[in-house]
């Protein structure tokens, strides 16, 4: 349920409304917003009297939340959220671009993709060091020293890192880390997002390969059940009949979300297709859709990559696209090119 309040409403009258609603086990967000200020109800609202809320002196209008995900609907928080890491934001306007290496594979090879992406315009350096690999017997990834060599990078870069986290035990060895990456294998891993709902690094949420908007925003909903009201949503491509490309982008997503919820939206156009030559196509696919920013797989030898090579940019490749969707979200937003 939400509950809008009028512009002038009485702060005393304001105070005695949340302490009932509280004394009935309702937990209450404030959102205060430019237009109006917002008190999501979150529990069990059947028993609350809506004519009698509706009818208080401060109160402007009721609404019943049909939507299961309460702290990620938009209706609770009418405004954009705006996610804080290091001197950058994500969302509220903004074009986040994250890349780098698929896998973290040395520290001389992640300082080298991190110092070329930031000079084409990267805001942040993304590497795995706990992989995800559909074999047993594939790279798993360098696990705590990949997070060495990522800090590293950020140390010489002043790049914010994103990383992969697959085990709620490793978190520990997260608390340096900028942004927890939940990987699309792990959407649904419901206690990997309690605890990260219960520490409060911002944490993006890659899509699962066959969930629902509304599962994927439940997703979103444990993390904030928690506390965590830092969540970014990552679109990257949902599997499909079409083999062709390793997954199917769904670009709908992005207008449709930013309607359901008001959490930023980062599209992967790499993992999406599987192949470096349709990355920059689907990019700018996206930042045209309204997305907040994009996750980009860049490696400086793709041949070799331990990881994602086919589907990874050259420095090179990087470079010149990086100032396409800086310059094409410019253009769209109405600033100076
Ligand atoms: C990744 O970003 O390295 C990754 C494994 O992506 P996804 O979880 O989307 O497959
Ligand atoms: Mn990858």
């Amino acid at each position: 349920m939400i509950v809008i309040l009028k512009h002038d409403h009485n702060p005393g009258q304001l105070e005695s409304l949340i302490s009932w609603l509280q004394e009935k086990g309702i937990t209450i967000h404030t959102s205060i917003g430019e237009a109006n200020t917002v008190l999501g109800l979150v529990g069990d609202t059947s028993k609350l009297d809506i004519d009698l809320i509706a009818a208080l002196d401060i109160v402007e209008d009721v609404k019943r939340v049909q939507e299961p995900y309460k702290n990620a609907n938009r209706k609770f928080h009418p405004e954009d959220t705006v996610v804080k890491v290091g001197n950058t934001q994500i969302g509220g306007g903004n074009l986040t671009i994250m890349a780098g290496p698929c896998s973290v594979e040395s520290e001389e090879q992640v300082v080298a993709i991190a110092k070329a992406v930031k000079a084409s315009g990267a805001t942040m350096l993304r590497g795995g060091a706990f992989k995800p690999r559909t074999s047993p017997y594939a790279f798993q990834g360098l696990g705590e020293k990949g997070l060495e060599y990522l800090k590293a990078a950020r140390a010489e870069t002043g790049l914010p890192i994103v990383t992969e986290l697959m085990d709620p035990g490793h978190l520990p060895l997260f608390k340096d880390v900028d942004v927890i990456q939940i990987g699309a294998r792990n959407m649904q891993n419901f206690d990997l997002l309690k605890a990260v709902g219960h520490q409060d690094k911002p944490v993006m949420i890659k899509r699962g390969m066959s969930a629902t908007y509304e599962e994927w925003l439940m997703s979103a909903e444990y993390v904030m059940a928690g506390g965590n009201e830092n969540v970014i949503l990552c679109e990257r491509g949902i599997r499909t009949f079409e083999s062709y490309t390793r997954n199917t982008l769904d670009l709908a997503a992005i207008p449709v979300l930013h309607k359901l919820t008001h959490l930023p939206i980062i599209v992967d156009p790499s993992h999406a297709t599987g192949k470096y030559w349709l990355v920059e196509p689907l990019a700018m696919g996206a930042v045209a859709t309204g997305a907040d920013g994009l996750q980009i797989e860049v490696h400086n030898d793709p041949a070799h990559a331990l990881c994602d090579g086919p589907q990874s940019l050259k420095p090179e490749a990087f470079d010149p696209l990086a100032k396409k969707l800086l310059a094409l979200h410019a253009h769209l937003n109405g600033a100076e090119g």
